[in-house]
């Protein structure tokens, strides 16, 4: 038994104990969980219950952004040892899939996710995970920054799609936590300059802290007449991230990249949405879509511990375990000035 935090029903969170088998096979380690990041899709099962398909009917523990320490190891795991401070990638693929052999296996349809139901997260003081799917922290990266490194490697996942090359000048629409991720990786990548657009000022302003990254709020200003400032009025940006999922956005998208540009679709439409389509023939727009990663936990784990990229001015709030609830009523309320709110587990040191 282990006292966890606890997704009952749509709305109702507890702290109670649950009964979840941890036995450890021979390719995995047990990990003392230190930081879980709350992700908008924890919050939103909260919310509403479900996302798409994935519905909570059964009472599930949340949370699958998280860093702590390996306190066992099966006996085939050769890559970690006992006191490593690690994070971990949430979704475990089957290693013998087809997508998995093709290095995929972000798509591999057997695929399970920390807390997308019925799978249980990792808001919990233990966790048995594959030693193959867990990555080691270089001491200057704080536990904080460990569990960052899920959704920043989102970002990287579609600067890599991206092929991004020195210099390019990238927009990204949307100001959320993803769209923030995108454009640092961007940045990090050798893009050089990223504008980065919203309609709320408090997220723009957080990004404009950024050395590299120009918010443009679309009240104001049309992303269009940005990009031709700077690129001229017949060209447009290398690459264009949409990071919004909003409908709206998708012809921005197309307005701004340049011929023979690339745009990458990161944000997740609610529903299907309208597009374009000769719109980006007419420019051969190539086309790149990001569903979660795959191969790049240890490159964002580089850029961290490098400093290129500084994820530490974006964890707006630590809560203890004992006030997980209300860390995610607060994440709940959607403060603009909020990106990322974290839960630090009962006995967790500094780092
Ligand atoms: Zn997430």
């Amino acid at each position: 038994m282990a006292e966890a935090l606890v997704l009952e029903r749509q709305g109702v969170l507890s702290i109670r104990n649950i009964d979840l088998p941890q036995e450890l096979g021979p390719d995995d380690v047990r990990i003392r969980i230190h930081t879980v990041g709350i992700c908008g899709s924890d919050v939103h099962y909260y919310t509403h219950g479900r996302i798409g398909p994935f519905v909570v009917n059964d009472p599930m523990v949340p949370g699958h952004e998280a860093a702590g320490t390996v306190i066992e190891t099966g006996s085939r795991v050769r890559n970690l040892k006992v006191g490593d401070r690690v994070c971990m990638e949430p979704g475990i693929p089957d290693p013998l899939s087809r997508a998995s052999r093709m290095g995929i296996y972000n798509v591999d349809p057997a695929v399970t996710f920390w807390a997308t139901p019925p799978v249980h997260g990792c808001l919990m003081p233990e966790v048995v995970h594959p030693a193959a799917f867990t990555y080691r922290l270089p001491d200057n990266v704080s536990f904080g920054e460990g569990a960052m490194v899920e959704p920043f490697a989102i970002g990287v996942q579609a600067a890599v799609k991206a092929a991004i090359k020195p210099g390019d000048t990238c927009l990204v629409t949307g100001c959320g936590p993803i769209g923030l991720m995108t454009a640092l990786a961007a940045l990090a990548s050798g893009a050089g300059v990223v504008f980065i657009t919203d309609i709320a000022a408090p997220k723009l302003e957080i990004a404009g802290r950024y050395d590299g990254i120009e918010p443009v709020n679309v009240r104001d200003e049309n992303p269009r007449d940005v990009i031709s400032r700077h690129v001229g009025a017949d060209w447009g940006a290398d690459v264009v991230f949409e990071a919004s999922g909003f409908a709206g956005a998708y012809d921005d998208v197309l307005s701004c990249v340049r011929p023979g540009g690339t745009v990458v679709f990161v944000g997740m439409p609610v529903e299907k949405v309208p597009f374009d389509i000769v719109a980006a023939q007419a420019r051969e727009i190539r086309m790149e879509t990001v569903f979660r990663y795959a191969n790049v936990y240890e490159r964002a784990i580089a850029l961290i511990a490098s400093g290129k990229v500084d994820l530490k001015p974006l964890i707006s709030g630590t809560f203890a375990f004992t006030q997980g609830v209300a860390a995610f009523e607060r994440a709940a309320s959607a403060d603009p000035t909020d990106v990322k709110l974290q839960i630090t587990m009962p006995g967790a040191t500094a780092t």
